[in-house]
C-alpha cells in the first residue's frame, strides 16, 4: 500500500518537478478527541520526512490551540511525536500527538521511527534584571505588563508558570462588568424592576451600613424616572450591586475603584483592539452590565478565550516585554524590607530576576484542593473549573515576606458546573432566558439570583443537581451553546414531553414547568421565585438540557491589597515595591462574586498594578539620578 502510494508521489513529483513548481507532498491524516471535539490532522510527508502538519479543531482559543500549534512545530522539526504535553492543556495535547500517530501509521510508516528526543529550546536561566517583573501571565498579568510599559517602564519580565498564557482567565465564559459606558447608553431602559429590587434588599439587609451609598443610587434613580434618556446605571448602582452581592464583606475602597475605572477599562480594551460591545443581564446585576465580545456573526462568544488571544499577542509584539512560559517564580527577594525581585526556576534550572517593582498576578486557589478544603472544610470533594496553575503560589509568596491576606474562606462555588468535564457552563445563559429545573421537572429558585444562592438551592434538590433548560432560539443567538452541543453537554427533545423522557423525569410536570414558565416570561411577572430579569419565552424547538451542579470557581480571599494595588502587610504598611492584582488579592468580592467582575477586577486592577509599578521604578530611577 505504502509502496504503491510511493510510486504515485515518486511519478507526481517528477510530474510537478516537470512544471517547475515545489517538490509535492503526500498528505496522510488521523483524529482524536481533544477537549471540545475532534482534533484532526493532515500530515504532509517528503519522502518519509514529516515536512509539514495542518490541524483542524475546535479547542479552546488562547490555551488548547496554543498547545496543539506548539506541539506541531515539536513534531516537525524534531521528526518525532515523543513530544512532553503542554501543561494546562493535556487534552488538546494527547489529541494532537494521537492525531499524528495515526497519520504516520495510515502512511504505511513505523511510528518507532518517530519517537526520537525532542528539540524543546531550554529557557536561559542567566539570572536577569529588569524594572518590572510580573508573577503570572493570566489575564491581570497581562494587562499590567502592558500598562507597565504604557506608563513608562523600559523592560518587564513576565513569568508564567504554565506552558501558555491565559489562566483561569481563557476559562472565563461571561464579560466584563462596567457602569455608564457608551455600549451602555444607547440600549433601551427595561429594568426598573432589578432597580427597585435592589434598592430594597438593599435597604432591608444593610439599611444602616449602606445608607449614603442607598441614598444616591435612589436620587440618581428618581432624577432618571423625572427626565428618562439614555440608559439608566451608574458607578454608585454597580458598586451597591457589587456590596450588596459581596454581603458588604467586601473593601468599599476597592469596590469604589472597580466601579469607577470599569467603563475606562472598557475603553482601554478597545485602544488594544479587544470590543466588547454586546450588553446583557448577569446574575447579580440590576440592570444590564455584563460587556461580551460577539463574533462575526453578531453572536455572543466567550470573553475569556477572546481577550487572552489579544493581551497575548499585545505582549508579544511589545519589545519591553519577555514573556517566559513554563518559567515558575518561587519566592520573593527582599533586602531590608523592600522588594529586589523574585527566585524562579524552570527546565534549566535557578535563576533571579531582578527588579525594584515585583506585580504579584499569579490567580487564586481554587485548583489546590488542599487548600481550599483546609479553609473551608466543607468543599472538599468537590469538582473545580480552575486552570490547573490555580495553586495559590503567589498568596503562599505575599506572607513569606510579611503580606496580609483577608477573606481566604471565602471560596464561590459556581452553580452551573457540567459534571463529567468540570466545565463551566455561562451564566450568561440564564441572563439570556434559560431557567434551572430539578429531577421532579420542577423549577426551585430565581436563577438570576447570586452564586451562592443558586448553588445551595440546588445541592438541596434531589441528587444535588438540576437542568439548565434553553430552546433552539437561544442556540440560533449563541456560539457559545452551539459549543456545549459540540461537547456533548446536552440532551435534546423535539417537545417538551420529549426532553423530560430523555432525562427520565414526569414529562407532565416539565411541560407544565416549561408553561408556566412561558406565561411568567409574557407577563414580566415571576409569581413563583420573583425573578425578574427575562429574555425570550422557551418555545422553540427543539430544547435542551444540561446537567450541571456547583463546582469551586473563585477564591474571593487573597493578599490584602490597597487602591494603588500595593500589598500590605500584616502590620497595615504597603510593602514597597510589592504590588499585586487579579483573583491572588482579596476584598474587592467580599463573599459572593458577581460575573462580570472578575473580568473587571482584572482589567482594572491589572491596569492600576501595571501603572503603580511603573511609577516605583520611575520614582527610584529619579531618585539615583
Ligand atoms: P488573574 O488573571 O486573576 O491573575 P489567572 O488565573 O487568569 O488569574 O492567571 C494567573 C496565572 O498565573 C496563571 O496563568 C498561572 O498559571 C500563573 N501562575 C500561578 N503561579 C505562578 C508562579 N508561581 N509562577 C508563574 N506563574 C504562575
Amino acid at each position: 500500500m505504502r509502496k504503491a502510494t510511493s510510486l504515485l508521489l515518486a511519478l507526481v513529483m517528477v510530474l510537478t518537478m516537470l512544471a517547475g513548481t515545489a517538490m509535492a507532498q503526500e498528505a496522510y491524516t488521523g483524529s482524536a478527541m481533544g477537549n471540545n471535539g475532534e482534533v484532526t490532522v493532515s500530515v504532509y510527508f517528503e519522502g518519509n520526512q514529516i515536512a509539514s502538519i495542518e490541524a483542524q479543531h475546535s479547542e479552546t482559543a488562547g490555551l488548547g490551540d496554543v498547545a496543539i500549534a506548539r506541539l506541531i512545530d515539536e513534531m516537525v522539526a524534531s521528526q518525532s511525536v515523543a513530544v512532553d504535553t503542554v501543561a494546562g492543556a493535556t487534552n488538546s495535547s494527547k489529541a494532537v500527538i494521537a492525531a499524528v500517530t495515526q497519520a504516520i501509521e495510515a502512511a504505511g510508516l513505523n511510528v518507532e521511527d518517530y519517537m526520537g528526543p525532542v528539540d524543546t529550546a531550554v529557557q536561559a536561566t542567566e539570572d536577569m534584571s529588569c524594572d518590572v517583573v510580573i508573577v503570572g501571565a493570566g489575564g491581570a498579568g497581562m494587562v499590567a505588563a502592558l500598562q507597565a510599559v504604557e506608563d513608562g517602564a523600559q523592560s518587564v519580565v513576565l513569568l508564567e508558570k504554565m506552558g501558555a498564557t491565559g489562566g483561569n482567565t481563557v476559562r472565563s465564559t461571561g464579560g466584563m462588568n462596567a457602569a455608564g459606558t457608551p455600549e451602555q447608553a444607547v440600549m433601551e431602559f427595561t429594568e426598573s424592576a432589578g432597580v427597585e429590587k435592589t434598592l430594597e434588599s438593599a435597604k432591608a439587609d444593610y439599611g444602616q451600613e449602606l445608607a449614603q451609598l442607598i441614598q444616591t443610587v435612589e436620587q440618581q434613580y428618581a432624577d432618571y424616572q423625572a427626565a428618562p434618556e439614555g440608559y439608566f446605571d451608574s458607578v454608585e448602582l454597580f458598586e451597591l450591586d457589587t456590596l450588596v452581592g459581596g454581603k458588604n464583606l467586601n473593601d468599599p475602597a476597592l469596590v469604589s475603584a472597580l466601579a469607577e475605572q470599569a467603563a475606562d477599562g472598557i475603553a482601554w480594551l478597545h485602544t488594544i483592539g479587544a470590543d466588547l460591545t454586546s450588553v446583557g443581564s448577569f446574575g447579580g446585576a440590576s440592570v444590564k452590565r455584563i460587556h461580551r465580545p460577539v463574533n462575526e456573526e453578531g453572536k455572543t462568544i466567550s470573553v475569556g478565550s477572546y481577550l487572552v488571544p489579544i493581551f497575548t499577542q499585545r505582549v508579544q509584539e511589545t519589545p519591553q516585554i519577555t514573556l517566559m512560559l513554563e518559567t515558575q517564580a518561587t519566592e520573593i527577594l527582599m533586602d531590608n524590607g523592600a522588594v529586589q525581585g523574585v527566585k524562579a526556576k524552570n527546565a534549566g534550572g535557578e535563576f533571579t530576576v531582578s527588579a525594584p517593582a515585583v506585580v504579584l498576578a499569579t490567580g487564586g486557589f481554587g485548583a489546590n484542593l488542599e487548600m481550599v478544603a483546609s479553609y473551608k472544610p466543607d468543599l472538599a470533594g468537590f469538582v473545580t473549573t480552575n486552570a490547573p496553575g490555580a495553586t495559590g503560589d503567589g498568596i503562599a509568596m505575599g506572607q513569606a515576606v510579611g503580606a496580609a491576606t483577608v477573606d481566604m474562606e471565602q471560596i464561590q462555588i459556581h452553580p452551573t458546573v457540567e459534571q463529567a468535564t468540570s466545565a463551566l457552563i455561562t451564566e450568561g445563559l440564564r441572563g439570556d432566558g434559560a431557567i434551572l429545573v430539578n429531577q421532579e421537572g420542577l423549577r426551585f429558585i430565581d436563577e438570576v439570583g447570586t452564586r451562592d444562592v443558586v448553588s445551595a438551592a440546588e445541592i438541596a434538590q434531589t441528587g444535588s443537581y438540576a437542568y439548565l433548560i434553553i430552546d433552539q432560539k437561544m442556540v440560533d443567538a449563541s456560539s457559545v451553546i452551539a459549543g456545549y452541543i459540540n461537547s456533548g453537554y446536552t440532551v435534546q427533545g423535539d417537545t417538551y414531553e420529549a426532553l423530560a423522557q430523555a432525562l427520565d423525569m414526569d414529562a407532565e410536570a416539565f411541560a407544565q414547568t416549561m408553561n408556566d414558565w412561558n406565561a411568567a416570561v409574557a407577563a414580566g411577572e415571576d409569581a413563583q421565585f420573583g425573578r425578574t430579569s427575562f429574555a425570550q419565552p422557551l418555545d422553540t424547538a427543539p430544547f435542551y438540557a444540561i446537567k450541571i451542579a456547583p463546582g469551586i470557581h473563585h477564591t474571593m480571599g487573597g493578599l490584602k491589597i490597597d487602591t494603588q494595588a500595593q500589598v500590605i502587610s500584616t502590620e497595615g504598611q504597603a510593602i514597597p515595591g510589592l504590588f499585586a492584582a487579579g483573583e491572588v488579592t482579596g476584598g474587592i468580592h467580599g463573599a459572593n462574586r458577581l460575573g462580570g467582575n472578575a473580568v473587571a477586577d482584572i482589567v482594572v486592577f491589572g491596569r492600576i498594578a501595571g501603572s503603580s509599578a511603573a511609577a516605583f521604578v520611575l520614582a527610584e530611577q529619579d531618585l539615583a539620578a
